[in-house]
C-alpha cells in the first residue's frame, strides 16, 4: 500500500500569502494598511500562542495589529467598552476577541457587539446567517480555509458524500454548510455527526470526505474510513510525551492507521492550522476593501 498524499497547509497558505502580498500593495498605494484588534482577555497558555503566532504572520507582511491584554477577573463590561471603541478607531478594520473568554463573561454578549463588517472570524450572527443563506461574507478561518485546501488540490466535493464530526459554530457547523453550498468549489451531500449520533463509524465509512472536528486525539480509525477517502483533520490536541516540552501534538485521526488507507489527508501540525491564520490575513484585508 502507498502512502497517502500529504495535503499541505503549509504550501496552500504560502500560496495564499503570494496572492494577498498583491493586494495589500494596492491598498499600500491608496495609504490603507490593513489592521486588527486581537483582544485577549487573561492569561490561557493556547490562546497566548495562537495570538503570538497571529502577530508575527502580520508583522511578516506589514500590516498593522495590536494586541489588547485585559487581565481574567475583568468585567464584561469592561470589554464591551472596548469592543465599542475599536469599533469606532478606523486603524482597525478587523476585531478578533480570543476565545475562550472567562467564564463571568458572556462569549455571545461580546461577539454580537463587534460590527459586521468588521468580525473578521465569522462569528457574528449577521455573518453567521449570511453564510447559512449561501451569502457569505466573513466566512470563519478555520472552515474557509479547508476549503482552500480542497480547491488548491483539485478535489472536488460536487456529487461526493462529505461527513463532518464535529457541530461548533467554529468549524464543524459552518463547514457542513460550505460544503453543501451550491457552487462550483462545493455542492457536496454533507452529513454532520456529533456526541449525540449513534455509530459514527457507520457513517464515516461510507464517506468520500471526512472532516474530523470534534477535538478527541486519535478519534478516527481505519477502520472507520473507506479505501481511498480523504481524511481532513482540524483536530489540534495537546497529548503528554517524555520531550522537553511535555506535550505533543496530534489530530483527531488516527495517523497511523489511517496515512495508508487514505487517499489524502492533512497532517497535524501542518495541515488545517497554517490555513486558519492566512485566512485571518485574509478576511482582514477584504474587511479593508469592504470599508474603502
Ligand atoms: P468544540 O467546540 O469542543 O466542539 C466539538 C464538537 O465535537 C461538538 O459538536 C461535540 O458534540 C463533538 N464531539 C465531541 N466529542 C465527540 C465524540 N466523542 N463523538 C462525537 N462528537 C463529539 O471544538 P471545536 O472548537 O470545534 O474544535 C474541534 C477540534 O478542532 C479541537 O481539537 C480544536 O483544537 C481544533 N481546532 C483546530 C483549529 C485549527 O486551526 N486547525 C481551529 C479550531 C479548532 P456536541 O455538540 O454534541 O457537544
Amino acid at each position: 500500500m502507498i502512502d497517502s498524499l500529504i495535503l499541505s497547509g503549509k504550501e496552500v497558505s504560502a500560496s495564499v500569502y503570494d496572492s494577498l502580498i498583491r493586494k495589500i500593495k494596492s491598498l499600500k498605494k491608496n495609504n490603507i494598511t490593513p489592521g486588527l484588534a486581537v483582544v485577549l482577555v487573561g492569561e490561557d497558555s493556547a490562546s497566548q500562542v495562537y495570538v503570538r503566532s497571529k502577530t508575527k504572520t502580520f508583522n511578516k507582511l506589514s500590516l498593522f495589529t495590536k494586541t489588547y491584554r485585559l487581565p481574567s477577573n475583568s468585567s464584561e463590561k469592561e470589554l464591551l467598552e472596548l469592543i465599542d471603541d475599536l469599533n469606532k478607531n478606523n486603524l482597525f478594520h478587523g476585531i478578533l476577541v480570543q476565545l475562550p473568554l472567562p467564564g463571568h463573561i458572556d462569549s455571545d454578549k461580546v461577539i454580537n457587539r463587534i460590527l459586521p463588517y468588521k468580525d473578521v472570524d465569522g462569528f457574528h450572527p449577521e455573518n453567521a446567517g449570511l453564510l447559512s443563506i449561501g451569502k457569505p461574507r466573513f466566512i470563519p478561518c478555520t472552515p474557509k480555509g479547508i476549503m482552500e485546501i480542497l480547491k488548491y488540490y483539485k478535489i472536488k466535493l460536487d456529487g461526493k458524500h462529505v461527513v463532518v464530526v464535529g457541530r461548533s459554530s467554529i468549524v464543524g457547523r459552518p463547514i457542513s454548510i460550505l460544503t453543501s453550498l451550491k457552487d462550483e468549489n462545493s455542492n457536496g451531500t454533507t452529513t454532520i455527526c456529533h456526541s449525540g449520533t449513534k455509530n459514527i463509524g457507520k457513517h464515516t465509512k461510507s464517506a468520500d470526505v471526512v472532516i474530523a472536528a470534534l477535538g478527541v486525539p486519535g478519534f478516527l480509525k481505519e477502520n472507520m474510513i473507506k479505501e481511498g477517502a480523504i481524511v481532513i483533520d482540524v483536530g489540534i490536541n495537546r497529548v503528554d510525551d517524555i520531550s522537553e516540552r511535555g506535550y505533543r501534538l496530534v489530530g483527531d485521526a488516527d495517523w497511523e492507521g489511517i496515512n495508508k488507507k487514505a487517499a489524502a489527508i492533512t497532517p497535524v501540525p501542518g495541515g488545517v492550522g497554517p490555513m486558519t491564520i492566512a485566512m485571518l490575513v485574509q478576511n482582514t484585508v477584504d474587511a479593508a476593501e469592504y470599508q474603502k
